[in-house]
């Protein structure tokens, strides 16, 4: 807190203050009522709001010339929140019914039976077109109108082998909402990895990294979640551990820091964050092997907040993308603003996350691209929201890995411009 200078560097990338000029509600502002807390003064519900309000994008710590760790200050802060700030009962609820759901796969694996008979059988649009969900549960409207159309994908084997020689041994993480909801996502992963030289090992019955726990103050939940991931990864020899979602890549390269007062498990936490990669950072390392085909596809590249703010991968994705010929990249205007979704706040905050997503969506259809790229299916879900929400012009959406494995197979550009 003392390494802030107030100098308000940090004021513009923060989404917040950028929807509402509220100075407690921008960076700089948030520190000032942390040190309030310190200095003795009771942590209030104005307090604790101010504090929900924040995304967590991490924009503030890049645009920091004074290297203030703000992502440290508002984890911290967090936790004390959930210790000590009662909040209302609807918000309890609805906090309790989140975090039931979201970190367990096998849950929201479940809910897609049910969900694609909702999007097939039309009542979705009904519902949307009478505003009724809306009026009487935001929340609920939000994940309504977040929810991703379904497609089925056949189920990725538990070792996909390298093609050619053999270059790097990985396990590869499928992530919650990623294996429930974008399994096509992380079969265009293996399947990239492995033309690129790696034997991709999928270990059976993984779980929640714990990302949504730790940037949520639930530190606790989120320790259990990091210890049986590290004991299920330890079980096979690897040399890498791939991750496709930017959010949980943030976490789990912080498992060392998670972990470091538990005596049985801090060297291995430390042990097994230094073998995370992104799966661009991953790709960039080890160089390209098999043949890019072209793709004559115009793209914008967004940003997920976790992959550029928190793990600094900003380069890797767009050199992936320069690789495959005759695709362009077209950059989105106020890129370092996040699109509005940071993990559940949309769902939490969906009024202020609209707006977010809309501005993120009208960036991007500025840029003219017929196909937003990104590497976190938060975002995905987020800016295809938002551009279903406009009606205007339909741009497709796809994940980094599924634009490489198009290009990599040969297959043709229209496999990936479907609108969203
Ligand atoms: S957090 Fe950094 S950029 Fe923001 S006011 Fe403080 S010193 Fe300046
Ligand atoms: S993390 Fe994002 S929303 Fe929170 S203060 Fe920093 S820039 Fe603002």
């Amino acid at each position: 807190m003392a390494d802030c200078v107030h100098c308000g560097f940090c004021l513009p990338s923060c989404p917040t203050y950028t929807l509402w000029g509220e100075e407690m509600d921008s960076p700089r502002g948030r520190i000032h009522l942390m040190a309030q807390g310190l200095e003795g003064e009771p942590l209030s519900a104005r307090m604790a709001g101010h504090f929900d309000n924040c995304l967590g994008c991490m924009a503030c710590v890049t645009a920091c010339p004074s290297g203030v760790r703000y992502d440290r200050l508002i984890e911290d802060t967090r936790a004390q929140v959930e210790r000590r700030h009662d909040r209302p009962l609807r918000e309890r609820a609805l906090r309790r019914a989140v975090f039931a759901l979201f970190p367990y796969p096998r849950r929201l694996r479940v809910l897609r039976g049910p969900l694609h008979a909702y999007q097939r059988t039309g009542l979705q649009k009904l519902v949307g077109r009478s505003g009724l969900l809306r009026r009487v549960a935001p929340s609920l409207a939000a994940l309504d109108g977040l929810a991703p159309r379904l497609r089925s994908v056949p189920r990725t084997p538990g070792r996909v082998p390298a093609r050619g020689q053999r270059r790097a041994v990985v396990g590869m993480l499928t992530g919650c909402v990623q294996s429930a909801f974008f399994p096509e996502v992380n079969a265009a992963t293996a399947r990239v990895l492995a033309a690129d030289g790696c034997d991709v090992l999928i270990p059976p019955g993984q779980g929640c990294c714990g990302a949504l726990s730790v940037h949520n103050g639930r530190r606790a939940e989120a320790q259990g979640f990091a210890r049986r991931l590290i004991d299920l990864f330890e079980m096979t020899a690897m040399d890498y551990i791939v991750i496709n979602a930017a959010g949980c890549g943030s976490s789990l390269k912080e498992y060392g820091e998670l972990l470091a007062d538990d005596p049985e498990y801090a060297e291995r936490a430390a042990r097994f964050a230094a073998r995370v990669r992104d799966l661009a950072e991953i790709l960039v390392e080890l160089g390209p092997v098999a043949r890019r085909h072209p793709l004559p596809v115009t793209v914008a590249y967004h940003d997920a907040c976790h992959l550029a703010h928190a793990q600094g991968i900003r380069a890797q994705p767009r050199q992936l993308l320069a690789g495959i010929p005759e695709l362009e990249v077209r950059p989105i205007a106020d890129a370092d603003i996040c699109c509005g979704s940071a993990g559940v706040w949309n769902v939490l905050n969906p009024e202020p996350a609209a707006e977010l997503g809309d501005r993120k969506a009208a960036a991007v259809l500025d840029t003219g691209a017929s196909l937003l790229v990104t590497a976190n299916p938060g975002c995905l879900m987020q800016v295809a929201s938002a551009i279903r929400r406009r009606g205007d012009r339909p741009v497709a959406l796809a994940h980094t890995a599924q634009v490489l494995d198009a290009s990599i197979r040969g297959l043709p550009v229209e496999r990936l411009t479907r609108p969203a």
